[in-house]
């Protein structure tokens, strides 16, 4: 079984060494790059998400001038894949490296 689990949206077919959607099984980039640049991209402002929950200056919903809201989805079934809480202009974060070469052997058989 060349498909492993990684997250609850996302999988690795050790064999292509592709990231795949976990729901549809699209394949969205190499595993040797970060999964979010297979990912459709929505940027959101916090207050669209966040209520504010009492008015004025001072609330509960983010500031957009500090922080947005990326959502990623899969561009063939559109499950959101993951989101990041990132300032504007922040690069997008790469949170999963995987050990590729570890992966191939224990395809190969040769390991547990
Ligand atoms: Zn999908």
């Amino acid at each position: 079984m060349s498909i492993r689990r990684i997250t609850e949206y996302l999988d690795v077919d050790a064999e292509s060494m592709m990231w795949l959607c976990n729901r549809c099984g699209h394949a969205l980039v190499s595993a040797e790059r970060n999964y979010k640049e297979g990912c459709r991209v929505r940027v959101r402002n916090p207050r669209e998400i966040h209520d504010p929950v009492i008015e004025g200056e001072w609330s509960f919903a983010p500031d957009p001038g500090m922080v947005l809201i990326l959502e990623y989805y899969c561009p063939n079934c559109g499950v959101m894949i993951e989101n990041d809480y990132l300032p504007p202009g922040h690069p997008v974060i790469h949170d999963i490296r995987l050990d590729l070469e570890s992966l191939k052997q224990k395809e190969r058989g040769g390991g547990a």
